[in-house]
């Protein structure tokens, strides 16, 4: 008898780390319910892979392979002024002629294989072209929140009904299921709505409901009003499938610094249980000088352990001075005068990456000062670590309204009329958190999400059903129906 068709679902993730790791602990564990089922990553690029993704694209198990389509040229828009979003539709569309000629290879070259799921990214809707001329069944992986899903599905609705910039209304936006959000909180590409990355994510977004499923990464308990909103069968809306927390409990190990992690691992080793604050603002967030200037006093103020991923301001005349040859052998001389040396037993300082995922699972890590990016929030709920929320960009200030107000483990600093958080206000918090009363409520709701978290992701939990009920479906699709390859 003939062999089973073997389906084949094909993810197509953007620019950026923070879309394909996620992706890939989704397709880690679809193929651990279907001994039929493979994935394949097929990557646009406008610049040649970097290190970070050859090397977690290599570590994985045989059942899931990659390519990279050939780099597009963007020459046509300047790299300053060009937003990302832009970028990312623009690699998507200049990339359908190798995107159609790789899907034609993977169902000519091998006749018992069949396409059963084309997975793109949150900005990747575009493609849907592509795989409906192969007859190839649509969907969209969103790496972000529920939240921010639930308004991107509303996008459209807003633009017809709202005609001045979002965050200029007087009155918060209701997104259907979420807490009430000021317009300045809403992602960046919509502050702007005459720049083309708005235009470009008004378009994208507008293609969702062509989607036949959304699969995002949470769950229930973390954001339960947009959560149980999406769940809700709406006609016209593809069917929701919420598989998270997916995090990597592996990412930090490939980082670059590998001296500097081990030390800092140590370091935490020789702390007390929950004692040490973590700050850090994800794998790209940079700080003015002048705010740098003001956490490191408030760090110090606070008497607070800490370990702090501190990276050179991103001011142009920071900069100026931090590339010279003196600042390069010294590579934190951007802090200020005499801050290591008095910090020396309360804190440790690391200059590029740490090893996050190790951190947040330490026993010694009892708080979180981060930028509020999903991927370290989810990161920090499956270890129950408790958050200051410090947003920087993206969606990041949306994050942080739903860890503060929905959620509730997160402190929020305030920003004084400067454009600061300064000093006495970081330590103000940064002593609430550690020690105060609030961050005792905020570790025992922590808490109760990491363990709603595990719950969601065991045998028979929720996200593990959604991820068993999509591998049973791309499964069975290759044994009745078959792509067709376009002339
Ligand atoms: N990360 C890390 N070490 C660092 C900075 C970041 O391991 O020093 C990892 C972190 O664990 C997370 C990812 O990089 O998995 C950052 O993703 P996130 O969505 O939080 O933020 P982004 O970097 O996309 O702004």
């Amino acid at each position: 008898a003939a062999a089973p068709p073997q389906a084949v679902v094909v993810m197509m993730p953007t620019q950026g780390m923070g879309h394909l790791i996620p992706m890939i602990e989704f397709a880690k564990r679809l193929v651990r319910h279907r001994d039929n089922l493979r994935v394949k990553f097929i990557i646009p690029t406008d610049s040649p892979p970097s290190k970070a993704q050859n090397a977690v694209l290599r570590s994985l198990p045989s059942t899931i392979s990659h390519t990279f389509l050939p780099p597009v040229s963007l020459s046509d828009h300047p790299i300053e002024t060009t937003k990302i979003e832009t970028i990312m539709a623009l690699t998507i569309l200049r990339s359908f002629p190798s995107l159609r000629s790789a899907l034609h290879d993977l169902i000519t070259t091998n006749t018992s294989v069949v396409v059963s799921a084309f997975v793109v990214d949150l900005f990747g809707t575009d493609a849907f072209d592509v795989a409906a001329e192969f007859n190839i069944p649509r969907y969209i992986f969103y790496p972000s929140t529920a939240t921010c899903l639930s308004f991107f599905l509303n996008l459209p609705k807003f633009d017809e009904s709202i005609h001045c910039e979002f965050r200029e209304l007087p009155e918060p936006i209701k997104i259907p299921g979420c807490v009430p959000m000021h317009g300045k909180d809403l992602l960046d590409p919509v502050q702007d709505r005459s720049n083309d990355a708005y235009k470009w994510l008004l378009h994208i977004v507008s293609r969702y409901r062509e989607a036949d499923g959304i699969i995002q990464n949470s769950f229930m308990e973390l954001e339960p009003g947009p959560v149980k909103e999406l769940l809700r069968e709406e006609p016209g809306r593809p069917p929701y499938y919420p598989v998270g927390p997916l995090v990597n409990l592996e990412c930090g190990r490939t980082g670059e610094s590998g001296e500097e992690s081990s030390q800092c691992l140590k370091w935490l080793d020789e702390q007390p249980a929950g004692s040490v604050l973590f700050v850090s603002f994800g794998s790209g967030g940079t700080l003015p000088s002048a705010q740098i200037d003001e956490l490191a006093h408030g760090l110090e103020m606070s008497e607070q352990r800490f370990l702090w991923v501190a990276r050179s301001p991103n001011d142009k005349l920071a900069n100026a001075s931090y590339f010279s040859a003196a600042s390069q052998a010294d590579p934190l001389g951007f802090l200020p005068k005499g801050f290591l040396e008095r910090t020396k037993g309360q804190g440790f300082v690391v200059s590029s990456w740490a090893p996050q995922p190790q951190i947040l699972a330490h026993q010694s890590t009892g708080g979180f000062l981060s930028h509020c990016g999903w991927n370290s929030t989810l990161e920090s709920v499956v270890n129950g670590v408790p958050f200051i929320a410090w947003p920087l960009f993206a969606e990041q200030r949306m994050n942080a309204v739903l860890l503060t107000e929905e959620a509730k483990v997160a402190l929020r600093p305030n920003v004084s009329k400067n454009g600061l958080v300064e000093r006495e206000e970081i330590a103000s918090v940064v002593k609430c958190l550690m020690e105060g009363e609030d961050g005792k409520k905020l570790r025992y709701r922590m808490k109760d999400l990491k363990e709603a978290a595990e719950r969601a992701l065991s045998e028979n939990g929720s996200s593990t059903n959604h991820i068993s009920n999509l591998a049973l479906k791309w499964s069975n699709y290759s044994k009745t129906k078959t792509n067709t390859a376009p002339n």
